[in-house]
C-alpha cells in the first residue's frame, strides 16, 4: 500500500500553493478592510485563474472546466482554504448539478460560466427553510409558454457578482416537486430584498432576494420537475469535501503561524514555544491535522473509485463534520498562541479563526451532520465508519 502523492499530485499541489501565495494573498488586506474585493480585483483573479489552468476544476474539459478528479481537487482545495476572506471563491466551481443540463441549457450556461465569462449562484435557503429545505415556499407555476416563479431566497452567495441564479422551488407548491430553474438575475420581478453583514468579511455578499411573477421559459429546468434534492444531494459529496479540504488548509496555515510566532516571541527571558503549555497546543494542532488529512486524503481517493452514492454521501457527513470542527479547536488555539497580536485583524489567524466558523453552519450544519451519520449507523451499522 503506498500513500505518498504521485509526482504529479505533488506538482499539483506545490501549483495551488504557488497560485495561492502568488494570486490570492496579495488581496487578502484588501478584502478585510473592505469587506470585499473590487472589480478591478476579481477581474485580476479571473484572468490568473484562467492562465494558471484553474478553471471550473469540477467539470469536464469538454464543458471548459478542467476535469480534475475529486483527488486532484482536493489538493485544490487545501491550498485554496490557506488565503482568508474566502478569496478562494473567486476561483469558480460552477455548481455541480449543472452537469444534468441539456446541450443548449450548456452552451447557455455551464459553457461559458466554465469559461469566466458567466457566474452562477444557487439559491435554495429561505426564511423558514434552512436545514428543512422542503419547508421552501417559493413555488413555481406552469403559464403558457413557461414557469412564473414567486417567493424569496436566502443567503444567496455570490449573488452580487452572479448574473444567473439556480433557483430551487415547488411546482404547483407541492414539496414533492423540488425542481431547479435557471433564472437570469436581471428578469423583471428580482429584487434585492437586503444584503446583510456577517461575521466573516467575504471577498462577495450573500444578499436576500425577493422574486414577483418572475417569468422563464419552458426550457429553463434543470434535471426533471422533481428532482431538485437528489441532484443536490449528489452535490453534497463534492461540496463538503470541498469544505473538508478548505479546512484542512486553513489549519495548517494558522498552524504555521502560530509555530512561527512561538518561536520568536520571547516572554520571561525565553522563547514561548518553550513553555510546555504552548508546545502542547502545538502538538495536539499537527495531530489534529494529521487525523483530518489522512482522513479527507483517503476519502477524496476512495469517491475517485466508487460509485456507491449512498455511502460516499454518509462518509462525506463524517468528514465534514470533522474537519470543520477540528479548524475550529486549531484556529481557536493559534489566536492564544499569539496572544493579544492572535486578536488583531491584520494576522492571517484571526481572520482564519472567524472565517471558518460558518463551516460548521453551511451545507449542513454540524448537527445535521450528525444525524446523516447516525441515520447511517441504525440503517447500514456502525461498520460502516468503524470498519473503514
Ligand atoms: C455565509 C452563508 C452563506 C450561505 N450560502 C448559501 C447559498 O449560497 N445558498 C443557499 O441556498 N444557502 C446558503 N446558506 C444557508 C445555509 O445552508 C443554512 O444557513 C444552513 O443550511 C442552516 O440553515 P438555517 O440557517 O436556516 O438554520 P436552521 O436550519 O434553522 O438551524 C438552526 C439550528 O438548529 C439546528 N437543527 C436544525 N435541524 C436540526 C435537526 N434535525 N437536528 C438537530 N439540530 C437541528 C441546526 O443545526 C442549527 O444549530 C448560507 C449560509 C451562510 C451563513
Amino acid at each position: 500500500m503506498d500513500f505518498n502523492l504521485s509526482k504529479e499530485h505533488q506538482a499539483l499541489s506545490a501549483k495551488a500553493k504557488d497560485f495561492v501565495e502568488q494570486v490570492l494573498y496579495p488581496h487578502e488586506m484588501e478584502c478585510e478592510i473592505n469587506d470585499g474585493i473590487s472589480r478591478e480585483t476579481h477581474q485580476k483573479i479571473i484572468q490568473a485563474t484562467l492562465d494558471w489552468g484553474f478553471n471550473a476544476p469540477n467539470h469536464s474539459k469538454e464543458d471548459g472546466g478542467q476535469g480534475f478528479t475529486i483527488f486532484e481537487q482536493t489538493l485544490l482545495n487545501e491550498q485554496l482554504g490557506k488565503a482568508t476572506g474566502a478569496i478562494w471563491d473567486a476561483l469558480w466551481y460552477p455548481s455541480y448539478p449543472m452537469r444534468f443540463a441539456t446541450p443548449e441549457q450548456k452552451q447557455e450556461y455551464l459553457i461559458p460560466t466554465c469559461q469566466g465569462k458567466r457566474r452562477d449562484a444557487y439559491a435554495i435557503t429561505e426564511a423558514d427553510a434552512g436545514s428543512d429545505p422542503r419547508q421552501c415556499v417559493t413555488r413555481a407555476d406552469k403559464v403558457p409558454g413557461g414557469w412564473k416563479i414567486n417567493g424569496e431566497k436566502w443567503f444567496v452567495t455570490i449573488g452580487d457578482i452572479a448574473d444567473y441564479f439556480l433557483v430551487h422551488a415547488h411546482v404547483d407548491g407541492d414539496v414533492d416537486k423540488p425542481t431547479v430553474f435557471f433564472v437570469e438575475k436581471d428578469l423583471p420581478g428580482i429584487e434585492v430584498k437586503r444584503t446583510p453583514l456577517y461575521t466573516h468579511h467575504f471577498a462577495f455578499k450573500h444578499p436576500e432576494y425577493t422574486f414577483t411573477d418572475v417569468i422563464v421559459g419552458e426550457d429553463k429546468i434543470l434535471g426533471e420537475i422533481g428532482q431538485g434534492y437528489e441532484m443536490t444531494k449528489d452535490w453534497f459529496v463534492e461540496a463538503r469535501l470541498g469544505i473538508a479540504a478548505r479546512c484542512v488548509g486553513a489549519a495548517i496555515r494558522a498552524t504555521e503561524e502560530a509555530n512561527n510566532y512561538a518561536a520568536n516571541r520571547v516572554q520571561f527571558g525565553q522563547s514561548i514555544r518553550d513553555f510546555q503549555a504552548i508546545e502542547f497546543m502545538l502538538a495536539d494542532m499537527a495531530v489534529e491535522i494529521m487525523a483530518a488529512k489522512s482522513m479527507l486524503y483517503r476519502l477524496s481517493w476512495e469517491i475517485d473509485q466508487s460509485n456507491d452514492r449512498k455511502l460516499n454521501h454518509a462518509h462525506a457527513s463524517a468528514l465534514k463534520l470533522y474537519c470543520s470542527e477540528m479548524v475550529g479547536r486549531v484556529c481557536d488555539k493559534a489566536v492564544q498562541i499569539l496572544g493579544g497580536r492572535g486578536y488583531m485583524r491584520d494576522q492571517p489567524v484571526e481572520r482564519l479563526w472567524r472565517d471558518t466558523r460558518v463551516d460548521r453552519i453551511w451545507e449542513g450544519t454540524s448537527e445535521i451532520q450528525r444525524v446523516i451519520i447516525g441515520g447511517q449507523i441504525k440503517r447500514r451499522g456502525l461498520d460502516i465508519y468503524t470498519g473503514w
